[in-house]
């Protein structure tokens, strides 16, 4: 087992945040530390992992795993759920605080840290759909990847900001696609009969999917740019919609920035319900060292006029942007003080949600395959702080953000607060 990081007080740091924030739920602390400093799994905790109930082959454009059907079933694919619902998607990374562990204790599987056994979790089960093929014979698992009541669909697996390198420094999709496509000739593309068919199999299964969620790489090629892009957004939300009765259905897509006459079009030919597309960085200079493909094409001032103006086609409390929460600590050029980079962040969230843009923050895990692997991340109190300050800004603005909230992403410890 390995040893909790033990504090001056004689505390874990988990438990020491724990006790100096006790307004912000132990649960949300807790997702942001297993993403922040990684899981692993004991040997007796995969005793609980049962493959006929648990997901074991998932493909997204970030990660793979089971992708060969006779390789050994793990439990990286299967996701945890905390007491509260919420899940969290996470696994192990390389740091010196050391992973959390998920083991099997008096029967019963618990996250622990060294001797310290945090929580009690439990595994979600897998959908229906997963174990079925389209009619062209493609395992549907393959084109959508399940969270518990969201559904993941990825029409393009590469990203062209790396066709010459500048894609963001966070980001593996580069490396994950041309390993995936050497190793089990993943398509850089979805063919939408079999989107249209894996949805209609999706949400047949009674009280599982509450959203379809659609993003994948940039793609700058047609008659201006991201053109292409938005053809094929518009062609796999048409095929999307074909399983609905009603003009538009639940759905986010998170995409590159479009214009807003790219935008207008986007709303009026699909049924498409919200909008997201992820600025990464909430600051100029920060942004343009982290993002230079997005810099280049576009520019950080761009970006975000851009989001702004999705609001006047999409409505308030339907436009959000991600941000890689944590990633503008990254060395040599990110903010040197947390204080700094909180303070910089929320200031442009701020002014964003003041025009309608909501801001959610994923929690930075230098991932193999990206420029910053091996980076280290913030510390814990900095990721409560930041969901604090993101949940307060929209509280202030009064702006809702149940198109991203804990049922339907579960990936940001900031509106898993907007529920309390
Ligand atoms: S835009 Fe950036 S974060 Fe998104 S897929 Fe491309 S390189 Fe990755």
């Amino acid at each position: 087992m390995t040893q909790s990081v033990q504090t001056k007080s004689g505390l874990s740091a988990y438990r020491e945040v724990v006790a100096k924030y006790p307004d912000v739920s132990p649960l949300v602390i807790l997702k942001a530390d297993l993403q922040r400093r990684g899981v692993t799994y004991s040997q007796a905790a995969f005793g609980h992992f049962d493959p006929a109930r648990h997901l074991v082959q998932a493909r997204s454009i970030f990660v793979s795993v089971g992708e060969k059907p006779d390789e050994t079933p793990t439990m990286a694919s299967a996701g945890l759920i905390l007491r509260d619902g919420t899940t969290v998607i996470s696994g192990p990374r390389l740091n010196t605080e050391g992973l959390f562990v998920v083991d099997s204790i008096d029967g019963k599987l618990v996250i622990t840290d060294g001797d310290d056994i945090i929580e009690e979790v439990d595994l979600w089960e897998k959908p229906d759909y997963v174990s079925k093929t389209t009619s062209s014979g493609k395992p549907m698992w393959q084109i959508a990847t399940p969270r518990p009541q969201r559904l993941d669909i990825n029409p393009y697996s590469y990203c062209h900001f790396w066709d010459d390198g500048h894609g963001c420094k966070f980001c593996n999709i580069s490396w994950n696609y041309h390993k995936e496509h050497k190793a089990n000739n993943k398509p850089i593309r979805l063919d939408p009969r079999d989107v249209s068919e894996t949805v209609a199999e999706a949400i047949r299964q009674p009280g599982r999917f509450t959203n379809i969620m659609l993003t994948g790489g940039s793609i700058f090629s047609g008659d201006e740019l991201f053109a292409d892009e938005l053809d094929l957004y518009i062609e796999i939300l048409q095929a999307i919609g074909e399983n609905f009765s009603t003009r538009r259905f639940p759905s986010q897509l998170i995409s590159s920035s479009f214009a807003p006459h790219q935008l207008a079009r986007l709303y009026e030919e699909t049924g498409v319900l919200t909008y997201t597309s992820d600025i990464e960085v909430l600051n100029e200079e920060k942004f343009n060292w982290i993002c230079p493909g997005k810099t280049a094409k576009l520019g950080y001032r761009e970006w975000k006029r851009r989001l702004v103006e999705a609001v006047g086609i999409f409505g308030r409390g339907r436009v959000n942007t991600g941000i890689v929460g944590g990633v503008e600590t990254a060395t040599p050029h990110g903010f040197a003080s947390e204080d700094d980079a909180l303070a910089a962040t929320l200031e442009e969230a701020d002014d964003l949600a003041s025009q309608g843009v909501s801001t959610v923050h994923c929690v930075w895990g230098p991932t193999p395959g990206s420029v910053f692997f091996k980076q280290k991340v913030p510390s814990l109190e900095y990721y409560v702080r930041l969901s604090q300050g993101l949940d307060q800004i929209r509280r202030n603005h009064g702006l809702n953000v149940d198109m991203d909230n804990y049922r339907l992403c579960g990936n940001h410890p900031d509106s898993d607060l907007s529920r309390i």
